[in-house]
């Protein structure tokens, strides 16, 4: 028989390998950054927390998008590590940035394969005792597809970090799939619009977004809406009652620079800053 070979396969094969030993150095050496978005309250504009979302800047390739580099670390087992390093990082930013801004939160993104991990909540205690952190500080982003895998350990782990006080957030909230009964079961604290479902927010249709909100509301969750980038998406959905607005109409990630700078003005309008 023949076997057609190209040189392509072969480049496309040793450049993912070398993408993931990459990815483990990057991964040991805690070389990415956290980048911070704000999620406020959609009718006051005070600011409710600040979402985690990492960034990899490659010294050849540049900035390698999280979907890229999440999935490689999820297909090649690495991806609680890199999740505990983020925890890590994230811990320390806010025990810094509540020295001025003693109400602020955080919300970091945790994959299934972190959060099914026998320590996980031993872990996650501990780093909020390292850095001195009250426990209601911290919230993980799931997705939907996370409730259907693992069910027993994943449950555990949830139950044991929210009996600490640690809250649950569920992500891109009707992209993925979960039973609702799982949904009621859990009793999570807040869900997630995807912004998938704000455009038709523009041209008129608020079917769905006003589904999402009333279900969530009736399993006593509070909803925060993703991808708002127009006026329009914005006073809609004060009208449907979402509680809380994230999105480029308002700020997009920052670095640390950004977000003092974007803190210190919000500061000037409406939270009130520790002087002592
Ligand atoms: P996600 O958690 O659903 O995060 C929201 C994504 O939407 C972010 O993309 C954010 O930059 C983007 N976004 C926010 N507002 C707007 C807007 O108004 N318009 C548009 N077009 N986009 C907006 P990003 O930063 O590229 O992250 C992509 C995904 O990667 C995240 O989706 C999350 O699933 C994952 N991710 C990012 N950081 C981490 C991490 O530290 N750990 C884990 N496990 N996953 C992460
Ligand atoms: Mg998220
Ligand atoms: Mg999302």
């Amino acid at each position: 028989g023949f076997r057609l070979f190209h040189a392509d396969i072969e480049k496309k094969l040793s450049d993912r390998k070398r993408l993931e030993s990459e990815l483990s150095m990057m991964i040991a050496n805690e070389s990415f950054e956290i980048w911070m978005q704000p999620i406020l309250d959609s009718k006051t504009g005070k600011l409710f927390s600040l979402e985690v979302l990492s960034r990899w800047f490659h010294p050849v390739l540049g900035a390698i998008p999280p979907i890229t580099f999440i999935a490689l670390a999820e297909s090649t087992r690495k991806i609680a590590l890199f999740d505990r390093a983020v925890i890590r990082k994230a811990s320390a930013a806010l025990s810094q940035l509540r020295k001025n801004y003693p109400e602020l939160k955080v919300c970091i993104n945790i994959a299934a394969a972190t959060l099914i991990e026998d320590d996980v909540c031993e872990y996650i205690s501990a780093m909020l005792i390292e850095h001195a952190l009250p426990k209601n500080v911290m919230l993980f982003e799931i997705t939907e597809t996370m409730l259907a895998t693992d069910k027993s350990r994943l449950e555990t782990n949830i139950n044991c970090l929210r009996a600490i006080g640690v809250q649950f957030l569920i992500d891109d909230f009707g992209t993925g799939y979960s039973s609702l009964s799982r949904l009621s079961d859990l009793s999570l604290d807040y869900v997630k619009i995807d912004k998938e479902f704000l455009k038709s927010l523009n041209t008129g249709d608020n079917h769905i977004c006003n589904t999402i909100i009333k279900l969530a509301h009736s399993l006593d969750m509070e909803v925060i809406a993703e991808g708002v980038e127009t006026e329009t998406q914005h006073q809609r959905l004060i009208n449907l009652g979402c509680n809380y607005v994230q999105g480029f109409k308002f700020a997009k990630p920052m670095n640390e620079a950004l977000l003092a700078e974007y803190l210190d003005t919000l500061t000037k309008k409406m939270l009130v800053k520790r002087v002592d």
